[in-house]
């Protein structure tokens, strides 16, 4: 076994006991006080320059290694969702109706462990460790509200790595994607404004909920007639609200949805047509439509060298890793905010035990993965990556 792996296995019991304790105590995005606490107690023990209340809960931790030389970011999320748990596991949650269903409890303790061999070895690499521990991955724009506080700057990283536990594979599977690895997304709302009334005399009206099954209609024509077919392009509609009584049309209904895409411009197609459509398609039915686009988050984008040699770095410390390089999936991942400003890599660890039932999806009520056996390998592949691009020696 590789020495940094076998350092790694020695950290084995303190990961999967940081990883239950968070599991125990979720928190939903910005609210991470006590996951940060725990964080921020173990860097400073280790003798890390740490920040913490970046971005309401955030922790930042510098260390300078042996000499001069580049900034790595490592970035870990810390946010659970709000999933009442039916995993039935000793270490369930114990904070009703919020869960880490999507492995962040993970992350949490494998930074923490990063951390910790990257100190231990500390006059082995040259340049400077900063860790982003950020709140409020999930779809609540922690990122974005990080790299306003400042983590992009003083020191200024070089590099950004980061990791997502998958549980679509089993533990021995690593996805390593150069270029376009996750969707960019953006959501949108319209509000279709028409005038209510009775619903016996609808002509005395104009009625929005008419016109938004038009809209709806019209909208699922843009992925197949104004993406070109070569690329990549989700449009789904998730919510519709309008009125409350069967014999009344409303003042006003209301359309959400989501739009996905790998490139920044089908992105910016999509949003231009969901405006046209919605326009102009609740125009022939003399309603007005606002059309609205929030949490944007651009397509995540893995620089091919840094990804390469996080991939090689990684092979040295776990040979038998069956590496995949062309996974893609059409979720989306903040983390694409620091990757569009520094170059780096988002890599994807297997964490399933089929065997153990412990495959459920990410987001499931029963989602669980082999944190035995991941944890410590998915810490070594992140030491290993942290240690080729600052120039040491995994
Ligand atoms: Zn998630
Ligand atoms: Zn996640």
């Amino acid at each position: 076994m590789h020495p940094l792996m076998k350092d790694a296995f020695a950290l084995r019991p303190r990961l999967v006991a940081w990883r239950r304790d968070f599991h125990q105590h979720p928190e939903l995005g910005f609210q991470e006080h006590r996951s940060a606490r725990i964080i921020a107690q173990h860097l400073r023990a280790l003798g890390y320059q740490v920040q913490t209340g970046v971005a309401e809960t955030g922790v930042v931790a510098v260390a300078e290694g042996s000499g001069p030389g580049p900034t790595v970011l490592l970035r870990f999320d810390m946010d659970a969702l709000p999933i009442q748990e039916e995993t039935g596991a000793a270490y369930a949650s114990q904070n009703p109706g919020v869960m880490h269903a999507c492995g962040h409890d993970g992350h949490m303790a494998i930074g923490l462990g990063v951390a910790q061999l990257l100190a231990a070895r500390r006059d082995t690499w040259p340049g400077r460790v900063k860790f982003m521990f950020q709140p409020a991955e999930e779809g609540l724009g922690g990122a974005a509200r990080m790299i306003e506080a400042g983590v992009l700057e003083n020191p200024r990283p070089d590099y950004a790595l980061g990791l997502h536990l998958w549980n679509g594979w089993p533990v021995g599977w690593v996805g390593y994607t150069p270029g376009p690895a996750m969707a960019g997304a953006s959501m949108f709302r319209v509000v279709l404004q028409g005038r209510g009334g009775h619903g016996a005399i609808p002509h005395t009206t104009r009625d929005p909920v008419l016109a938004a099954g038009h809209v709806i209609t019209a909208l699922h024509t843009i992925v197949s007639r104004n993406v070109p077919a070569q690329e990549a392009g989700v449009l789904s509609v998730g919510a519709v609200h309008a009125g409350h009584a069967p014999n009344v049309i409303p003042e006003t209904a209301t359309l959400e949805g989501t739009l996905r895409a790998f490139q920044a411009e089908t992105l910016r197609l999509l949003e231009q047509r969901v405006r046209t459509v919605a326009q102009s398609v609740s125009q022939a039915f003399e309603v007005q439509a606002d059309v609205s686009f929030h949490d944007q988050v651009p397509p995540l984008i893995n620089d091919p060298e840094v990804c390469a040699r996080a991939q090689q770095a990684g092979a040295r410390v776990w040979p038998e890793m069956n590496v995949l390089t062309d996974h893609r999936t059409m979720g989306s991942e903040d983390m694409a905010l620091v990757l569009a400003r520094v170059p780096g890599c988002y890599f994807f660890v297997g964490s399933a035990n089929p065997d153990r039932g412990l495959n459920a999806p990410h987001h499931h009520p029963r989602f669980d993965f082999d944190d035995e056996d991941v944890l410590p390998r998915a810490t070594a592949l992140m030491t290993a990556a942290a240690l080729e691009v600052l120039g040491g020696s995994p």
